[in-house]
């Protein structure tokens, strides 16, 4: 039977798209030999509008206010769904700063946060350390930004793909080569057997690797490439909790950040580099991520380090996603989320199910759309 839509890609993004679409009544396909697992299944699970902001990118700062906004909702009706605990945690993100130079960066920072109207806390180092106790006394100041929450990225998958086969979304665990077009419209794809697929509609989700399935110009080609990034878990070999709160911090100019899980595991990231589709655990990164969290935590040198992982961000070249109508009829467009995936996982899936179903878009996602990005560089 031809689907009504077929999700090239399976990710945290093609995940949540596919669930709300079968919800909304249409029959779907997720065409991805291995489902939620590259991006999705390596991020930290920060849902952080205001502590991501960054200079030069404050046009998208609504968008990603209104992702965070979206998820309480989303996970309590996933959780209910699928009886899953999502690890969504409305505790807040601490920010600290190490010596002068940071102190100086996170005030500049507070003064643009206050500027966009973001509302963040000053705290003293020992007010900060009133909240997190195994912060360093080395630690000079804190920003706390109430409205920085977390999630468990791996429990929102594994949610989503029993909540998808739940509401019917059928899996075909096939590389997809190729976006088929007649007339300008999307007819289906191609996968790597060289069998043809039809569908009603095509969206492209394939994280980073959209770019590289064949069948589009290069002007309706998302530009999107692959921004590696390392990431290591830490855990108390007691099983103690080492943080509470999310913890991110400058150390000599480098940016770390520490998420705890529910389990006792301290999430270190990340690594930001421009390396193709390379996914290589270096010991260099690994040893920085560790130097700058322990002069956060101390602590850390005694932690079990349990894993070491890479993934690639999906990456346009303005930082902003590409989320919408392609110019080829029938296809949509959802990929180039970049830092925000788990972020914007909901908003996304609620604009492509807009989109497919005819339905009006929410206007904050003017700032995402795909026509924006052109051809990649
Ligand atoms: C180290 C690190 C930390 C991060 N931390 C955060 C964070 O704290 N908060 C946040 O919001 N975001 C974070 N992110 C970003 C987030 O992980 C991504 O933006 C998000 O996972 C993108 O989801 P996706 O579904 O587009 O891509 P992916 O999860 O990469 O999924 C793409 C899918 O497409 C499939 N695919 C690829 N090619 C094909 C093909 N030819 N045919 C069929 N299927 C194909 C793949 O198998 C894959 O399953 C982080 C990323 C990294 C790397």
């Amino acid at each position: 039977m031809t689907p009504d839509v077929l999700f090239v890609g399976g990710g945290i993004i093609g995940l949540a798209s596919a669930w709300r679409a079968a919800n909304a009544g249409l029959q779907v396909t997720v065409f991805d030999p291995a489902p939620g697992a590259a991006a999705s299944n390596v991020a930290a699970g920060m849902l952080a509008p205001v502590t991501e902001v960054a200079y030069g990118e404050e046009d998208r700062l609504a968008l990603n206010v209104a992702g965070a906004r979206r998820w309480p909702a989303f996970a309590a009706e996933l959780e209910t769904a699928t009886g899953a605990d999502l690890g969504y945690r409305a505790t807040g993100t601490l920010l600290v700063g190490f010596d002068r130079d940071d102190v100086a960066a996170l005030s500049d920072l507070h003064a643009f946060q206050t500027e966009l109207g973001l509302e963040v806390e000053p705290l003293r180092s020992r007010e900060a350390r009133a909240r997190e106790p195994m912060l360093s006394p080395r630690v000079r100041v804190g920003l706390l930004a109430a409205e920085d929450h977390r999630v468990e990225p791996r429990a929102c998958v594994a949610a989503l793909l029993s909540a998808c086969a739940h509401a019917g979304v059928v899996f075909e665990h096939r590389k997809v080569t190729r976006i088929e077009q007649q007339r300008g419209q999307a007819t289906g794809v191609r996968t790597a057997d060289g069998e043809q697929h039809h569908a009603g509609q095509v969206v492209l989700s394939a994280g980073a690797w959209s770019a590289t399935i064949e069948g589009l110009a290069d002007e309706h080609r998302p530009a999107v490439r692959p921004v590696k990034g390392q990431l290591l878990h830490l855990r108390d070999p007691s099983g103690q909790q080492v943080l509470t709160t999310t913890v991110r911090g400058l150390v000599r100019h480098r940016s770390v950040y520490l998420v705890p899980r529910d389990d006792g595991r301290l999430v270190v990231g990340a690594s930001q580099e421009e390396r193709g589709f390379d996914t290589t655990v270096t010991a260099g990164a690994t040893r920085e991520l560790l130097d700058d969290a322990a002069a956060i935590v101390p602590g850390v040198d005694e932690l079990e380090l349990v894993e070491t992982i890479a993934g690639l961000r999906p990456t346009t070249p303005d930082n902003a996603p590409a989320i919408g109508r392609s110019a080829i009829g029938r296809l949509v467009i959802a990929t180039g989320h970049h830092r925000n995936g788990v972020l914007l996982a909901p908003i996304t899936a609620e604009a492509v199910t807009a989109i497919l179903t005819d339905a009006e878009v929410d206007p904050i996602l003017a700032v995402a759309h795909p026509d924006r990005t052109g051809a990649p560089t």
